[in-house]
């Protein structure tokens, strides 16, 4: 495939905009060449600014889980935008996307709606301090919860592609109120918590976690940190900006049937525009301003386009009963295709899976946390990411990223996945 006029476009964006890019994953440094750039997309296909038409795998990082360009979602964005496109005061609109969110996901009553997954996250601890009034939090090696500061703290996705998990910028103090566990290894959170007693205002977890590759919690794990939650007054903060409205209506707390304390909420949530939400028990909610002492605000929140793409996306997902299923169906399917041709053409790899979430790490042994997922063959995946890309098959430029399977795709587009892994595995 030829990549000609994306690359004059690149060249031309690296001028004025640092790296080309405005975040830094699309930047393909983790994989060398440089990046394709979109003119437009619809079902399971991204259209190239030189005519090449790909399979995508990535679907906006996780938002498009209907496909691009789902009518329901375009319409209701071309019609809310002739009423007018930000008014920085209340809309109807906003109660009913925020009324069947809370009636879709268990365990919440009020749900505030911010720009991004990193506003959800930052509000969520900043809250969780406010009402425990406790100053340090737990987070895992390898999730992301955005770039706010307290976050990158090895935090996974772009963070680790390059290099730089404790990114410059963030200040020792922010740094000393994170406590870093690692994934899956419930022993390492009980230590952290002895050793800061009373201390420690919420757990933040990826409850399934996706930004080091996806990696199931363990049997017993989110059961393991509910209990120490709840037995030390740490809320138990579930970041499901990737999970949520993915792997079931009501996210990681159905799936598992575990309630958190706070859930964050980011991409499927906005339909592909800008949305962030965060949600929990009106006893902690109502301690946001204006009527708690927690403050957080935001001009474009609630943003009417932005809602009206929500909506769209929440109501189709609500009524259409059987979405879930198919999703786990088919990316079932591609595991298995998969597992076949890699076995078959003598290639070490683990498969990890949850629902529509997928990542190949090119190493044998199970990967369960950070360290276990740093080991992949970066350069075999290296040979993979371009070799599909040639196969006009697009997945993340990273081998940390997790894959986030679309209902757009077909049994054909799986079949020429598979076909084309083959093929390409056939040259390690
Ligand atoms: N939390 C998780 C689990 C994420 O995967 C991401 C982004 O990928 C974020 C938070 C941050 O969301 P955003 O990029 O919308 O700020």
């Amino acid at each position: 495939m030829l990549y000609q006029r994306s690359s004059q476009l690149f060249a031309e964006a690296e001028k004025v905009i640092p790296g080309g890019v405005n975040s830094p994953v699309r930047a393909f440094k983790a994989v060398g060449g440089t990046p394709i750039f979109v003119k437009s997309a619809k079902g399971a296909y991204l259209y190239d600014e030189d005519g090449n038409r790909l399979i995508d795998y990535i679907n906006s990082w996780g938002p498009m889980v209907l496909g691009h360009a789902f009518e329901p979602v375009v319409e209701s964005v071309i019609s809310r935008a002739k009423l007018g496109t930000s008014y920085g005061m209340p809309t109807a609109l906003e109660t009913e996307i925020a009324a069947l969110a809370v009636a879709m996901v268990p365990n919440i009553d009020k749900i505030r709606f911010v720009n991004s997954g990193t506003e959800a996250c930052m509000s969520a601890v900043r809250l969780a301090r406010g009402f425990t009034k406790k100053d340090k939090i737990i987070k895992f090696a390898g999730c992301y919860h955005g770039h706010s500061d307290s976050f990158l703290i090895q935090a996974g996705s772009g963070a680790v592609t390059f290099g730089t998990p404790n990114s410059p910028g963030v200040t020792a103090g922010t740094a000393k109120d994170t406590l870093l566990a690692r994934y899956n290894d419930l022993e390492n959170v009980t230590q952290l918590i002895e050793a800061n007693k009373n201390e420690i205002a919420a757990i933040i977890i990826e409850p399934v976690a996706g930004n080091m590759g996806c990696i199931p919690p363990k049997e017993g794990f989110l059961e393991g940190l509910r209990k120490l939650c709840s037995a030390n007054d740490i809320l138990l903060i579930f970041d499901e900006v990737m999970t949520g409205f993915r792997l079931a209506k009501g996210g990681v707390q159905e799936l598992y049937n575990i309630k958190a304390d706070i859930v964050c909420f980011g991409k499927v949530i906005g339909g592909g525009l800008p949305v962030g939400a965060f949600a929990a028990r009106s006893a902690i909610m109502n301690y946001l301003a204006p009527i708690g002492p927690v403050y957080q605000a935001g001009t474009l929140s609630g943003n009417p386009l932005a809602m009206a793409a929500g909506l769209a996306m929440l109501q189709a997902l609500n009524t259409d009963a059987a979405v879930f299923q198919r999703l786990e169906d088919k990316t079932a399917y591609l595991e298995n295709g998969i597992r076949k041709v890699l076995t078959k053409n003598k290639v070490t790899f683990t498969i990890n899976r949850v629902g529509s979430m997928i990542s190949v790490h090119f190493d044998e042994s199970p990967v369960v946390d950070f360290q276990s997922a740093a080991k992949g063959d970066n350069e075999t995946f290296k040979k993979f990411f371009h070799g599909l890309l040639n196969e006009g098959i697009y997945i993340a430029p990273s081998a940390y990223e997790t894959w986030f399977i679309t209902d757009a795709l077909t049994y054909e587009d799986l079949d020429f996945t598979i076909q084309a892994i083959d093929k390409v595995s056939k040259t390690f």
